[in-house]
């Protein structure tokens, strides 16, 4: 689960790890307290679920999703002309992101910006710092400069590989105490919060010396999510897809793609494999839903009404190895939200296969029958292609 920057940094005072603090603000009623408490200059920043907010350009102004406001006009002006709009960055796709919420903090005097991360190295399947000495709105460019360690947060960070870090980072040696007091933090917030990622970059040197969380981006592992319900409260919904939302509802997976052929499936093996099978006959799926190894009739409407509802899909493909889930009961659900205005193959393997089959032939002529999963994935392909 993706978290917003200030729900973030939020955690980071919860740890003592040194940011900005600031004020939200979710409406224009809202901009004399934000002129209160910035009278001045303040930095405002949009809060979307994306990065590249620096460099990225709210659509039908020329106004970036990062900004220095340089007086109180200043930022009301930019509150007004920004707060609603769609925020476009090299993270978001061409449609951008709405602004529901934008943020304003300090502005600090950087000297220099650094990059520090925490993540799950899915090699060594443990925890990974990195860092660079060269952070900030460039640091694709600069991928280059990245020193990692592998770390193991069950026994705790030592220092001497913080050390080695600092050096990476080329720090002065009075920074270095206030790092390794800084990274000590970050990977017990990692740890106990059950993160997948924290991100600051830019980790900024201050013209006072010292070191200072600019901006944060933090992954909530979403299976962890039951041993904490105050992070679960800190979703918004609004900025996941709500197909997804649905899905998960029904203890479904749907992950949308950008092609036409809806894929439902039992299983993320075989959704993976559906997918490739049908880029390798020419077509694009459009989603990954995954109804689990327990299908019933329920969720395979549910899962049939959800990939009707992307506006995308021309097609569907159902594709089901039976083992646990029988082939009957998940016919059963397709009989019920099958549509007549696009091709729909199915293809139904394993338990309970052919009477699955037969209450298709019956119920809903429509629907194409293969058994061979090379002739199904060309069928649904080639009708797609037809339309
Ligand atoms: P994004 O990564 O989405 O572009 P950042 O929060 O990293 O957004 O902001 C982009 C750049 O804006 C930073 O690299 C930094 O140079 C500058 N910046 C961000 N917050 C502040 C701040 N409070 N004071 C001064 N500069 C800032
Ligand atoms: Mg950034």
């Amino acid at each position: 689960m993706n978290i917003h920057e200030f729900q973030a940094k939020e955690l980071f005072v919860e740890y003592n790890i040194p940011t900005t603090e600031g004020l939200v603000i979710r409406s224009l009623s809202e901009i004399p307290i934000a002129l209160e408490r910035f009278p001045e200059k303040a930095v405002i920043k949009a809060q979307i679920h994306a990065g590249g907010r620096g460099k990225g350009t709210i659509v039908g102004t020329n106004l970036p999703g990062v900004y220095l406001a340089r007086s109180a006009e200043d930022t009301a002006r930019y509150i007004q002309q920004t707060l609603g709009g769609i925020l476009v960055t090299n993270q978001t796709g061409s449609q951008g992101k709405r602004i529901r919420a934008l943020y304003l903090c300090d502005v600090v005097e950087v000297e220099h910006e650094y990059y520090l991360s925490v993540q799950i190295d899915r090699n060594t399947a443990k925890p990974m710092i990195t860092v660079s000495r060269s952070g900030g709105v460039e640091i694709e460019v600069n991928a280059g400069n990245l020193n990692s360690i592998s770390v193991d947060l069950e026994s705790n960070i030592h220092t001497f590989q913080i050390r080695a870090l600092a050096r990476a980072l080329e720090l002065e040696r009075r920074m270095v105490p206030s790092f390794i007091e800084l990274v000590s933090n970050l990977c017990r917030l990692f740890h106990e919060k059950d993160a997948t990622l924290i991100e600051i970059n830019p980790l900024s040197l201050t013209s006072e010396g010292a070191l200072i969380a600019l901006d944060a981006k933090v992954i909530l592992d979403d299976n962890a999510l039951y041993r904490h319900p105050e992070l679960e409260a800190l979703r918004d919904m609004a900025e996941d897809d709500p197909l997804e939302e649905c899905a998960s509802r029904f203890g479904m997976n749907y992950v949308a793609a950008e092609g036409d052929i809806a894929c439902v499936v039992n299983g993320a093996g075989l959704a993976m494999a559906t997918m490739d099978m049908i880029t390798f006959y020419g077509g694009k799926a459009a989603n990954f839903l995954d109804l689990g190894s327990r299908a019933d009739p329920i969720q395979v409407r549910e899962a049939l009404r959800i990939v009707q509802e992307n506006p995308n899909t021309r097609g569907i493909f159902v594709n089901i190895f039976g083992g646990i889930a029988q082939c009957d009961v998940i016919a059963e659900g397709i009989l019920e939200q099958c549509p007549q205005t696009m091709p729909v193959v199915v293809r139904l393997q394993g338990a309970s296969a052919e009477r699955g089959q037969q209450l298709l032939r019956e119920g809903t002529p429509s629907v194409i029958l293969e058994n061979d999963l090379d002739q199904a994935v060309k069928t649904i392909v080639s009708k797609v292609k037809e339309r």
